[in-house]
């Protein structure tokens, strides 16, 4: 039996073939992976890797709208796309008048 402290679900097991052909179980803390970017799924930058709790507010975001959500390239597309139909929207109503 494990020792007290790795009877717990919460650690994750991996069956080990040992060189002498024992089969030992390691136990190991899960560990979340690299947070990605909500619309292109790459994964972004200055973030840290670790559970969210073991970490401050400014190690799990990026000071920047939609920091730590959405990656700098696509923020930008969405801006310079959202920026252009408003001004295609005010253009159309120009043109009415
Ligand atoms: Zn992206």
């Amino acid at each position: 039996m494990p020792r007290r402290a790795l009877r717990t679900r919460s650690r994750k097991r991996k069956k080990v073939r040992t060189p002498g052909g024992r089969l030992a179980i390691h136990y190991f803390d899960e560990r979340p992976g690299a947070p990605s970017c909500g619309l292109c799924g790459k994964p972004l930058h200055g973030i840290r890797v670790e559970k969210p709790s073991k970490t401050s507010k400014s190690e799990r975001t990026v000071s920047r709208a939609y920091g730590g959500t959405v990656c700098a390239s696509c923020l930008r597309e969405a801006l310079v796309d959202a920026a252009y139909n408003l001004w295609t929207v005010q253009e159309t109503q120009k043109n009415e008048s």
